[in-house]
This record gives structure tokens, C-alpha cells and sequence, in this order.
């Protein structure tokens, strides 16, 4: 058992308390963008550290809140950067949406502001959704005569980039029956990007619709606990031997926290080590919930210590 205290540097550790360390866990969940990949390029050594995690028989876990993304997807698009991984291995905010419905025996049908993700996972369990693609205004389609289907029970809010007022008004009017379950798929608010633009995020839906719906959605992705009950119910983890691996300490590193796992940051993403600095003074216990136990420059800077405790073993 290693011993944890705040944002520690793991370079600036001993070597055998690296290896120390590194053998303190028997699961691994990492997040992804930012993580392991930026879009489609995967960064340096990531893809060797991932891999050499699981030949020592740790289990490693892909925890995404990406919505827009399928299991099947994801497998793909992991074997494409030469990430190995099985469907098992993949929790992303689509299936368990389509999970979530599926475990309270829900038969009806789905308004979906989202993806196509979403809309194939929900095929997957059997059940029947529409509102994938644009829906605009136009003088045909005024949205005050939008009638209800009486078959709808549950609305989701994942991102769309069809996102509409017509849209808007339709989640906000099935909403209005407080029998209509409403799911978010995560709370990220923009999306990290390098360009001057802001591309707001899955969250900023979410809290529109729960606005004008008068209601909270029930979230599916970090760092909501729903996740962890999923990964729990489908392996047996043992949080105090499980680490977390992000990139964004509001979703990953406070999912870590709030789960009871070892929490490690890498700075090739969304949180900076000066907003750490600043969450480590912070009296607020939500700001140091957002404090990692250790933190890394980039995942790719643990392979030396791995190819080490490699030659060790063999
Ligand atoms: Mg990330």
C-alpha cells in the first residue's frame, strides 16, 4: 500500500518507489482524449504503457464520457492506434445510457437530443427512440404545433450538434410529465481545443434542457457515481488497488476521489499543474477533491519504469 499524499510528481520520485507504485494497482481506468489520444493521433508511448499494464495482468478499463461513440466504435478506434482492448474493456456514456433504460425494464420509446451513438446502442437492448438529426424551424415545422408521442418515456441529452429551439421545446414538453425519465450522458462543459474557438460541450445541452425542463438529469459519465456502478456490477474491483488516469481533474481526478481510487493526472490535456497548485491551498474540500494523489507529464513518461519492472519479472 502506497502511501498517498496530494499531487505528487512521479519523476520526482526514487526509482524503487516508482516501481512501488506501479505495483499498487491491479485495475487501471483511463480516461481517453487527452489521455491516450488527441482526436486521431495517439501520443507518444501511451499505446506501449497501456499494453504493458495489461501483459502484467492488471485490468484496464477505457472510461469515457464521450457520447458520440459507440463500444464497437471505440474498439476500433483503439486497435487503429494499436491500444488493445475487447468491447468488455470499454465504458463510454452511450451504452450506459442505453444500459441505464435497459436495467430499470424500460419498453417505451426515447427522445433523443444526440448522436447516432446513442441511437445505435439503444438498438442494441431493443428499444425505440427518435430525434437523431437537424430539426429546424422553418414555416411546415413551427415548433407550437409539435404534437406529443404518447410512446415516449425517457429523454437523453448527449451532444448534438443539431442542437435547436425545436429541439428544446420537445425534450422540455415530455419532461413536464415527471414519469418521463431524463438521462444526460456527462457534464463536460467545452470541449478542449487547441484554436481560438470554444466548442461548448455535452454539459452545456444538459443544463440548457435542464433549464427549461424545470428538472436534473440523472448523468451517466464522470464524475458521477454511476459509472463506478456500472464497473463494479460488470468486475470485481477493488477501488483501494484501482487507478484512475485523467487528464481533467472536474471529471476524471474528482471521479478517482469520490470513488476511493488512486487518482493520477497527465498534463496533455484540459487541467494545468497551476490550477492544482491553486486547488491544494483551496479550504474548499470540493477544490481539493479535485487534487490527484500523483501527477505525470505525460502517460508515455511511465514506459522506462515499466520496461524496468518488465526485466524485473522476467
Ligand atoms: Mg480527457
Amino acid at each position: 500500500m502506497v502511501i498517498i499524499m496530494s499531487a505528487i510528481n512521479i519523476k520526482t520520485l526514487a526509482r524503487e518507489n516508482v516501481l512501488k507504485f506501479l505495483k499498487s494497482f491491479d485495475t487501471v481506468l483511463t480516461d481517453c482524449d487527452g489521455v491516450l489520444w488527441m482526436h486521431m493521433t495517439p501520443l507518444p508511448n501511451s499505446s506501449d504503457v497501456m499494453n504493458l499494464f495489461r501483459k502484467f495482468g492488471k485490468r484496464v478499463f477505457y472510461v469515457t464520457n464521450n457520447s458520440t461513440k459507440t463500444r464497437d466504435d471505440l474498439v476500433e478506434k483503439c486497435k487503429a492506434l494499436k491500444f488493445q482492448a475487447n468491447k468488455e474493456d470499454i465504458l463510454c456514456t452511450a451504452n450506459l445510457s442505453a444500459c441505464y433504460l435497459q436495467s430499470l425494464g424500460f419498453c417505451k420509446k426515447t427522445y433523443i437530443i444526440g448522436s447516432e451513438a446513442i441511437a445505435r446502442e439503444l438498438e442494441q437492448v431493443g428499444i425505440s427512440y427518435y430525434g437523431i438529426g437537424p430539426d429546424t424551424i422553418n414555416q411546415n415545422n413551427p415548433y407550437s404545433v409539435f404534437k406529443k408521442d404518447p410512446e415516449v418515456a425517457a429523454v437523453i441529452v448527449g451532444f448534438d450538434e443539431h442542437f435547436s429551439y425545436p429541439k428544446m421545446v420537445k425534450a422540455a414538453t415530455y419532461l413536464n410529465d415527471a414519469n418521463v425519465h431524463f438521462i444526460g450522458t456527462n457534464t463536460d462543459e467545452r470541449f478542449p481545443v487547441s484554436s481560438d474557438v470554444v466548442i461548448p460541450g455535452t454539459g452545456s445541452l444538459v443544463r440548457c434542457i435542464e433549464s427549461c425542463s424545470e428538472r436534473k438529469a440523472v448523468i451517466m459519465g464522470k464524475p458521477d457515481k454511476y459509472m463506478a456502478k456500472m464497473l463494479m456490477e460488470r468486475s470485481n474491483i477493488d477501488p483501494q488497488r484501482t487507478l484512475m488516469i485523467g487528464d481533467r481533474c472536474n471529471t476524471d481526478i474528482l471521479f478517482g476521489t469520490r470513488c476511493g481510487f488512486i487518482t493520477l493526472l497527465v498534463l496533455t490535456g484540459v487541467t494545468a499543474l497551476s490550477d492544482v497548485e491553486r486547488w491544494k491551498q483551496s479550504e474548499q474540500q470540493e477544490e481539493r477533491d479535485l487534487v490527484p494523489n500523483y501527477y505525470i507529464d505525460a502517460l508515455g513518461d511511465l514506459l522506462p519504469y515499466l520496461k524496468e519492472l518488465e526485466s524485473e519479472i522476467s
